[in-house]
């Protein structure tokens, strides 16, 4: 049996884990890569996947980097039946087709911008609305610990990972060649005492654990301020009569911070004419399927609701659906808390409400979720003093806020407490979904707790699995990390540099309104220098 890392190693996003056994070939998850340009162009080859040998997919829940390839690959030819659970296939129904949308704008406007360049052959979308309904057709509902054969010799359940509505541990038990084998894939785990969902469920052991590792290096600090801390972020810009905007996942995280709001205006922590808006079209659909889906929340969250009480409601509350709308906000002053995806910045209409506020002092930006390594979203964490959105630097002058304590994942400790029970003898461990230094902190950790090694699969990594061993197979580096082409591209920059300067001498003599304009050239020039040089 072999497993193919497409994605989600050493890394959080892409989910994807190819699985050939029991003569077949299947997956867990398909996600969409998340980061700079490079990491995002891995989305639109999808060769690796052979999406047309692929007999059906295992989906642990709705998040787009665990699902968002889905639509590619039904393009490029996969038609088999994708299983999940009942609230992730209705999630995927509107998620999908919210992210075709996205993309088919995206390319609207590539293709916009390239002919007021006069350029021809813009990327074209990496998948459209049409895609994305074929492939929710393939849904299959299963229920939670519920066993069902997806194939002659695959057997498989789902428990609650406690991480989003729907969201799904997967454990399959495969026969090959007379023997059995069980394999767990987490999925992503929950944080024990998250508002909404129930905490994460225990599977029975397993031979082999393919274990997140997100938070692998720290433990969320404080987890019962965070409604303090959101109350404190929201009563500074309250007071500066500015806007707090919170990137949000819009499945889950949205639902959590109304919530979290919801209480804090129940105890008068909430400013009485301080508008709520959640500025996210799919959030507002996503919402409504929380509202029809009231038997998979936590006690807590019955509790409310047997008292008749609705944990996503607010006096002040505003939904906006148009993008109309949307950039109205933009335009009217004063405070505000806007909730807007994407999570991470990368996409969506946060971006606008970014361009609005992020130069304002008074405003504030609190990140509520994981930022994955080259989004924006983990450079302003990370303290970036400037930041380029549609293609302008900004000032950074807002108030930059993480509150941990909102994570959908567990910290470093309740990993641990998860795998506990799994470290018997004889099973192996495979750290996924996590970045590199987060995975060896925490393998560092589960060595000295269970004696137990974890094995670190990279991009395109691929190994064989036997009962009680793990064997590695390499990867071509060179297709998991083409190389950067340093020498060819500084030889470029100097060659040009070369001809401007022997072009230089005579500049003096050209007219006025001419040599202005190639002066004002040549300072963007140097302020794009200037740039580089301070990231180095
Ligand atoms: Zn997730
Ligand atoms: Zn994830």
């Amino acid at each position: 049996m072999k497993v193919r890392f497409l994605g989600a190693a050493k890394t959080v996003t892409g989910s994807c884990h190819v699985i050939e056994a029991a003569g077949g070939r299947f997956c867990v998850d398909c996600g969409m890569h998340q980061g700079n340009k490079a990491i995002e162009s891995r989305n639109s080859d999808v060769r690796a996947y052979r999406p047309r040998e692929l007999d059906f997919i295992l989906m642990t829940h709705a998040h787009i980097d665990h699902s968002g390839l889905l639509p590619m690959l039904v393009r490029e030819g996969f038609d088999k039946p994708v299983y999940c659970t009942g609230a992730t296939a209705a999630l995927l129904r509107v998620m999908l087709e919210d992210s075709a949308h996205i993309q088919e704008t995206e390319a609207q406007r590539r293709s916009e911008k390239y002919r007021r360049r006069g350029l021809k052959n813009p990327r074209p979308p990496l998948y459209t609305v049409d895609d994305a309904r074929k492939a929710v057709n393939l849904l299959r509902v299963v229920d939670y610990h519920q066993p069902f054969e997806p194939a002659p010799g695959v057997s498989t359940v789902f428990y609650d990972a406690g991480h989003i509505l729907g969201s799904g541990t997967l454990r399959l038990e495969i026969m090959e060649d007379g023997q059995p084998l069980s394999l767990i894939f987490s999925g992503d785990i929950g944080r024990k005492g998250a508002l909404i969902v129930r905490d994460p469920e225990q599977p029975p052991i397993a031979d082999y654990i393919f274990m997140e590792s997100t938070y692998g290096d720290r433990d969320h600090k404080n987890e019962s301020d965070s409604a303090d801390e959101l109350a404190e972020a929201l009563a500074w810009s309250y007071a500066r009569k500015e806007k707090v905007i919170i990137p949000a996942f819009a499945v889950e995280r949205t639902q959590e911070i109304l919530y979290c709001l919801h209480m804090l205006n129940r105890d008068g922590r909430l400013p009485g004419d301080m508008p709520v808006i959640v500025d996210s079209p799919l959030a507002i659909r996503a919402t409504e399927i929380f509202q029809n889906n009231y038997e998979l929340f936590d006690d807590e969250a019955k509790k409310l609701l047997a008292d008749r009480e609705n944990p996503f409601a607010l006096p002040n509350l505003r939904f906006t659906l148009s993008s109309d709308e949307s950039r109205a906000l933009n335009s009217t002053r004063g405070p505000a808390v806007v909730i807007s995806a994407s999570g991470m910045c990368n996409a969506g209409r946060v971006l606008h409400h970014l361009k609005h506020n992020i130069w304002r002092p008074g405003a504030s930006v609190v990140f509520v979720g994981y930022q994955a390594a080259g989004t924006p979203g983990r450079k302003l964490v990370e303290k970036a003093k400037k930041i380029s959105l549609f293609g302008e630097d900004m000032e950074v002058a807002a108030r930059i806020l993480t509150i941990n304590g909102f994570s959908g994942h567990a910290g470093q400790g309740q990993l641990l407490d998860w795998l506990a029970p799994l470290a018997v003898r004889d099973a192996r461990l495979v750290l996924i979904h996590g970045e590199e230094r987060a995975q060896n902190a925490l393998a560092a950790l589960i060595k000295q707790r269970f004696g137990m090694d974890a094995l670190i699969p990279g991009y395109l990594d691929e190994i064989v699995l036997e009962k009680g061993r793990a064997v590695r197979t390499e990867a071509v580096e060179e297709a998991a990390h083409p190389a950067v082409n340093w020498e060819f591209l500084t030889a470029e920059v100097e060659r040009k540099w070369a001809i401007f300067k022997s072009k230089a001498d005579s500049l003096g003599d050209r007219p006025w309104v001419e040599q202005t304009d190639t002066e004002e050239a040549l300072a963007k020039l140097d302020y794009a220098l200037t740039r580089l040089i301070s990231r180095l």
